[in-house]
């Protein structure tokens, strides 16, 4: 493999490097560290102005990890990391999961190989030269063999297309690009579009400050207690002493959580007995209550049902006013959209200075420079916070849109729907690698530890490549759609697919629906490691420099 230099083309000097990876959050960050340590040049692009993608850019008030955080929700390749870090909550706000980042740059030395305030506004293969090449609104020009896309499932905002939002004059926020500036809410009349995890976390947090806030509301949704508390001095032990005991059992997970998987169907017990395990889940908390739940919530409707019953009348119980508790309540399949944790959201409709539009029933007609208007009327407003989330899972992908073989753009190859292979690579597309891209478990599983197991398997690929001196590595078409058969099985044998969600693109105006999650979380690993293990199955190489001279694998 080459190292990093200097060639000439049409446009001046291209830097070379063996790698480029595109992203600096959680999962480029490790790309970075991992390559490295196999010896490789490597470049990293960000848009961002400093490291942590997600955590970056989502700086919104309540804006905390929702997963059974920290200290799960962190690298397990450096042990010294668990070891050193003291992380003081159960679910670490923004603020400190970008401190512990920071802290990971600058123990491995990370930010002299990333290129900041670049976006990378063109990527294209080259047949001939097996290379990729990257162009970047700096005016970077940049070639190597392989190209990582760590360019997020959640990176890419989903702006509303509203009639006159444009026109609208006061403060204007997406909870995914929060101001790095202290926005304060004090006298304000803010309206919040959106009521997912970012609206559910930041609308309690705004209410406090605030002289009115009118949430907005497209779906009413179930929301789980959060359950957030300070971690104790012996979890941190525990966790420090057994380290690795844990990071055993998050492999073995299903999710990729330290602990054990649930087994049980809700219909083995009585209405009184899932009455009371809800109970007893719902009073603890956290993201646990979905691990610690019956195995079959959802693939059975019927134990669906009661645990939606169960939420429903919560939401009734909590919420004083019955018109205002109707509807907030939610009438799909509950967990088929994201599960939400939160503190306080409920309660915050009491409060005399919140009020709820259901647009379902009164949609949102158009924005004027000082209100948004509403069938049943007109809302002044002087700010409005859009948590309205993300072209999720392949957007960030499709934003990109590399150009692979004979100048095919990703975006032409996706337009009915995402064709790739272990949801890491696609046909057309040679050592392209992607972390966390459609059709891997990618958001249903821990990222930091799924960015870390599918980098070790990219950097493994990359070894064999290196010592067989093939130059090239891509998907065959039929492995792609065998792939994406598989992920739709997995995902029909579930009610997931049953209700609109990011999930499934539903979204996303124009986007096509399709459930874009590997549903067999910790099986998938296994899976793409038995794949390199009998050679690669499902893939074609072409030796180094011999385009054209394709091996089926
Ligand atoms: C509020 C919030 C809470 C979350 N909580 C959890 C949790 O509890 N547990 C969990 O597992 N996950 C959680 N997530 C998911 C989170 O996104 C991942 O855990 C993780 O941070 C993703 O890291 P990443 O590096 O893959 O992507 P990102 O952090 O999204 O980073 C991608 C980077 O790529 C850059 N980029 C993209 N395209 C380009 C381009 N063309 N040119 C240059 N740069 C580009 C972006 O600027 C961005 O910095 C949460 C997400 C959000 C939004």
């Amino acid at each position: 493999m080459t190292s990093m230099n200097q060639q000439s083309g049409k446009n001046g000097p291209i830097e070379q490097y063996d790698v480029m990876v595109i992203g600096a959050g959680v999962s480029g960050m490790y790309a970075l560290h991992h390559l490295r340590q196999m010896g490789l040049s490597v470049r990293v692009y960000d848009g961002a102005s400093d490291i942590g993608g997600t955590w970056w850019y989502n700086r919104y008030p309540g804006a905390r990890v929702d997963g059974p955080g920290s200290p799960f929700y962190s690298y397990t390749f450096s042990e010294e990391l668990i070891q050193e870090w003291d992380w003081e909550e159960t679910q670490s706000e923004q603020s400190a999961v970008l401190a512990y980042l920071e802290h990971v740059a600058d123990r491995f030395d990370l930010r002299r190989d990333i290129q900041f305030d670049t976006w990378v506004q063109d990527a294209r293969y080259d047949e001939a030269t097996q290379r990729w090449t990257v162009e970047t609104d700096t005016g970077v020009h940049a070639s190597a063999p392989f190209l990582i896309c760590a360019v997020g499932a959640l990176s890419t905002a989903n702006m509303p297309d509203i009639p006159g939002i444009h026109d609208f004059a006061g403060e204007c926020y997406h909870t995914g690009r929060w101001p790095h500036e202290p926005v304060s809410f004090e006298g304000k009349r803010v309206a919040v579009i959106g009521t997912g995890s970012s609206g559910i976390q930041s609308i309690p947090e705004i209410a406090r400050e605030a002289e009115h806030v009118t949430v907005l509301q497209r779906t009413p949704q179930y929301a789980f207690p959060a359950g957030n508390r300070p971690i104790t001095p012996e979890e941190r032990a525990d966790a420090r002493t057994n380290w690795d005991s844990f990071v055993a059992k998050m492999r073995s997970n299903f999710g990729g959580f330290p602990y054990d998987n649930q087994p049980r169907s809700a219909l083995e017990d009585t209405p009184e007995q899932r009455e009371a395990l809800y109970e007893e889940l719902w009073q603890r908390g956290s993201f646990k209550f979905f691990l610690d739940l019956y195995s079959d919530i959802a693939t059975s409707e019927e134990a669906n049902q009661s645990l939606a019953d169960f939420v429903r009348a919560k939401i009734r119980k909590i919420v004083h006013d019955p018109v205002t508790a109707k509807k907030l309540l939610p009438d799909y399949f509950v967990i088929t959209k994201r599960p939400i944790l939160e503190d306080g959201y409920f309660e915050t409709f009491n409060r005399d200075n919140v009020s709820l539009v259901d647009l379902r029933e009164d949609p949102i007609e158009r924005f004027t420079r000082t209100s948004v208007v509403t069938r049943s009327g007109e809302h002044p407003i002087d700010m409005l916070v859009l948590a309205t989330g993300f072209d999720a899972i392949s957007g960030s992908m499709l934003r990109l849109n590399p150009k692979g073989r004979g100048g095919m753009s990703l975006a032409e190859k996706w337009k009915d729907r995402f064709h790739n292979y272990l949801g890491l690579t696609v046909a057309g597309f040679p050592n392209l690698f992607m972390i966390h891209g459609p059709g891997s478990p990618g958001v249903f599983y821990n990222m930091p530890l799924g960015a870390e197991r599918q980098m070790d398997w990219i950097g493994r690929c990359l070894r064999h490549l290196d010592e067989q001196e093939l130059g090239a590595i891509e998907p065959l078409a039929d492995s792609e759609e065998a792939w994406g058969a598989e992920v739709s099985a997995l995902a029909n044998a579930t009610l997931f697919p049953r209700t609109d969600s990011w999930w499934t693109g539903a979204n996303v105006p124009g986007k096509p629906r399709y459930f874009s999650v590997y549903l067999g979380g910790s099986i998938y690993y296994q899976r793409i490691y038995d794949m390199a293990d009998n050679g690669y199955q499902g893939f074609v190489f072409e030796k180094e420099n011999q385009p054209g001279n394709a091996e089926a694998s």
